[in-house]
């Protein structure tokens, strides 16, 4: 009944989500940096002023291209959630890329490294809250005590930057448990188009003892049975799965070194039978 695939898969085969999620992730990241800083759409409070596709208008105007970005992410989340559930956690939110890359160099650097893992969140910190004061000032004027905006400016990062460093330290149980979109994309309609699920007739005891996906899932699922489960919030199902497709890629892995497809994938239709 199993299928059989060439038994050297290439490293793209087995790591495909994993490839095309970070493009997906880094390009957004990477228009996140490059919009404000080339001044496309960007408020500059810190000189009163706000840009345009390059041009200086009053910060009010500012506001408005401001508001239309935040409100068409808001939409992006609503619409992706109707469709394919919470995809907009796995592809294209930030704190989430931030998220696993902070996750999962916690689980490689054991324990034993606690000291620099606080570092490395430190760093990485800086970097995700400048991200963001990148919209809406000029970043010297933490260094200009002499400009109006010195001390709000460092009023605010003092009160985000505990939030976002934290957010980071915790890893992806941000995800799995604090961060308010996905809070929300679990309590309002949702509908996941295709679920990762064992494909049929494969069931839990055809797995052995390899569990090699629910060592990858960054949201702590038992993959095989998700589709299965009654969605609640005390016992998080598929409305906590964000589609990365860690967990095909890890399966695809154990079969292919057996000469076989794997046995989990994402299916449209998943029958009611016994895992
Ligand atoms: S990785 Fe595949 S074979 Fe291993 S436990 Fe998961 S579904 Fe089963
Ligand atoms: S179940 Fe699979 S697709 Fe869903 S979050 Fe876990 S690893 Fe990603």
């Amino acid at each position: 009944m199993e299928a059989t695939v060439n038994n050297s898969p290439s490293w793209w085969q087995t790591h495909k989500f994993t490839i095309l999620r970070n493009i997906v992730y880094i390009s957004i990241i990477i228009a996140l940096i490059v919009i404000p800083t080339f001044k496309i759409i960007k408020i500059d409070l810190a000189h009163n002023e706000a840009w345009i596709f390059g041009e200086s208008k009053p910060v009010i105007d500012g506001i408005i291209p401001v508001i239309a970005a935040l409100g068409f992410f808001a939409i992006l989340v609503i619409i992706l959630n109707m469709i394919q559930g919470r995809v907009f956690c796995g592809w294209i939110c930030p704190g989430g890329w931030f998220a696993e890359v902070q996750e999962k160099l916690r689980r490689k650097l054991g324990k034993d490294s606690k000291f620099v893992y606080i570092v490395i969140t430190f760093i990485m910190t800086i970097i995700f809250t400048g991200m963001f004061f990148n919209w809406v000032t000029d970043l010297r004027v933490f260094f200009y005590y002499t400009n109006p905006a010195f001390i709000p400016m460092w009023v605010a990062l003092i009160a985000v930057f505990p939030i976002f460093f934290w957010e980071l330290y915790i890893g992806k149980r941000w995800c799995r448990t604090f961060c308010p979109t996905g809070i929300y994309q679990k309590l309002t309609p949702h509908f996941y188009y295709y679920k990762p699920a064992l494909k049929p007739p494969y069931t839990t005891k055809d797995c052995g003892t390899c569990r090699e996906c629910l060592k990858v899932c960054p949201m702590a699922l038992d993959p095989r049975k998700i589709a299965l489960m009654e969605d609640t919030i005390n016992r998080p199902g598929l409305s906590s799965c964000i589609v990365c497709g860690e967990c095909v890629d890890a399966c695809t892995e154990v079969w292919a070194k057996k000469g076989k497809e794997p046995i989990l994938g994402f299916l449209h239709e998943v029958p009611v039978r016994e895992v």
